[in-house]
């Protein structure tokens, strides 16, 4: 018999989930979006704060944004972007190929634009779930019974803002990225940016050409080791604030006529009921296997949890392994050996000094070893998998040279070799990437001897398990 499959969101993780599901023998998908057409995040608004609806904005794009990642990588293993001319995409141009990949794969059928799902119920977590929803143009109310559910309703959209010491004294303007749209009006202000991620970075470099002064604030080890623009700083972490400004974690201060919150974003799932029993705890979503598997409840998966990822490989891995569980090809674990699982892996994060916050934050390598072992686990072929090289070139190329990274243009060879090409020149990777380094890590010791060396040794302590 056919299995229902319900899927939370038409972004590119509940696309991905309608693609294989609706490619699959024995299941069905029915796919609820509660905005007015697919593509989540990257459906670009002006707007900020409500929706025409009186709903919260979704997308946290910016006018200007271009990828950070290259196309070569970012697209899912089974449907390249277009050919053309650029590696690093405007936003509305991977909207576009959202679209197309719908239109490829036939699946617009089982779109259903709805107000809102809510809520997801199960009777006894085992037999299924029955989701209510109503229907955004004749608002008339349906429940749909599901075998299984994957929520992909995306997590960057409700802003994570941080507790600062003194903050209702400072008279400046406070904002969340998720609010920003261009650098226009901070012409000539005064700007610090807290929070120095792919976002942070990339904002505070589009703020430069407008704002008289940006102070990018963090707590990374050491600074970022590129050439910024002489009007961008970096300091460390905000530690409190005054009428005027803030102060910073070495102790210095700075005025400031407007904050800008780079600080992330809450996972957050209105719409299940309680007795779905999925809490967030510490930034940790609860109870998971894999990042993704509910442990109590293994009919029910989230795509799209972990961060610091190539987004849509991984959710195309994680959509696989999911299918691959449904339809009896994974050797099944009981809830115990699942939740034995995870608090290995987060025991292993501990001890190797890491935070639970970041339990799903998987990085460069994470991520590799992460899929490798999903498509282990699930007997599927790892296609796309050797595309991940460039993952940790692009990574070093946006640390080092965030400035000029998107310049380059990127080919993947069949056997996963990268090539570099600018202005139509082919690269001398290794060479240019280890004179690169060198030069940068050099100015950094040259400005920051003291914290680069202290970083360096307790990378080494722990390395040593000292
Ligand atoms: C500023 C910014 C820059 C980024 N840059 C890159 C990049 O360069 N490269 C890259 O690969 N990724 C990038 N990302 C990450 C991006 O979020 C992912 O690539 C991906 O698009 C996430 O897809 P998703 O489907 O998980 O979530 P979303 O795209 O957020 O989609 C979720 C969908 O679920 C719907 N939904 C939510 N709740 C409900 C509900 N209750 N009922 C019905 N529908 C619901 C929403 O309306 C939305 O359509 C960026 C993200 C941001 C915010």
């Amino acid at each position: 018999m056919m299995k229902v499959v319900g899927v939370i969101g038409a972004g590119a993780a509940g696309l991905c989930a309608a693609r294989h599901i609706s490619a699959s023998p024995c299941m069905t998908p029915v796919v609820w979006e509660k905005a007015s057409r697919v593509g989540g995040t990257w459906i670009y608004t002006p707007d900020v704060g409500k929706d025409e609806h009186g709903l919260p904005i979704h997308s946290s794009m910016y006018e200007n944004l271009k990828t950070t990642i290259p196309k070569e990588l970012m697209a899912f293993p089974d449907f390249p972007f277009q050919d053309g001319e650029e590696s690093f995409l405007h936003h509305k141009d991977v909207l576009k190929y959202l679209e197309d990949y719908t239109n490829h794969f036939n699946l617009r059928q089982y779109i259903k634009y709805v107000e809102e799902v809510k809520p997801v119920n199960s009777d006894d977590g085992t037999t299924g779930w029955s989701v209510t929803v109503k229907d955004l143009e004749a608002k008339t109310t349906t429940t749909t019974l599901c075998d299984a559910i994957i929520v992909c309703n995306g997590h960057y959209s409700v802003p994570m803002t941080p507790t600062i010491k003194d903050i209702d004294k400072f008279r400046g303007r406070q904002m969340h990225s998720h609010e920003y749209r261009t650098p226009k009006p901070f012409s000539g202000l005064r700007v610090v940016v807290l929070g120095a991620s792919a976002s942070g970075l990339d904002i505070s470099l589009e703020l430069s050409t407008t704002a008289k002064e940006v102070l990018l604030s963090h707590n990374h080890p050491v600074n970022i080791p590129s050439e910024l623009p002489a009007n961008l700083r970096q300091v460390r972490g905000i530690v409190a604030a005054n009428e005027d400004g803030f102060v910073f974690g070495d102790g210095s201060q700075a005025e400031a006529d407007v904050v800008l919150y780079c600080t992330g974003y809450e996972y957050t799932f209105p719409f299940l009921s309680e007795e779905c029993g999925v809490s967030v705890e510490d930034n940790i979503v609860k109870p998971l296997y894999k990042h993704l598997i509910h442990t109590a409840f293994p009919s029910m998966a989230f795509i799209g949890i972990p961060f610091q990822i190539v987004p849509f490989p991984l959710f195309d891995f994680q959509v696989r392994f999911f299918i691959a569980l449904q339809a009896g090809n994974v050797a099944p674990l009981t809830h115990q050996q699942m939740a034995a699982v995870t608090a290995g892996e987060l025991k292993q994060l501990k001890v190797g000094g890491g935070k639970a916050r970041h339990h799903h934050r998987l990085g460069v390598e994470g991520s590799t070893l992460y899929m490798r072992e999903l498509a282990t686990l699930g007997h599927f072929s790892p296609e796309g998998l050797q595309k991940m090289k460039l993952f940790k070139l692009n990574f070093l190329r946006m640390l080092f040279s965030c400035l000029t990274f998107r310049r380059l243009r990127y080919s993947v060879e069949a056997d996963g070799q990268v090539r570099e090409w600018r202005n139509g020149r082919e690269v001398n990777t290794t060479l240019e990437l280890v004179w690169l380094i060198a030069v940068q890590l050099s100015r950094l010791l040259w400005r920051d001897f003291w914290s680069v060396s202290s970083f360096a040794a307790r990378t080494l302590r722990n390395r040593l398990g000292m």
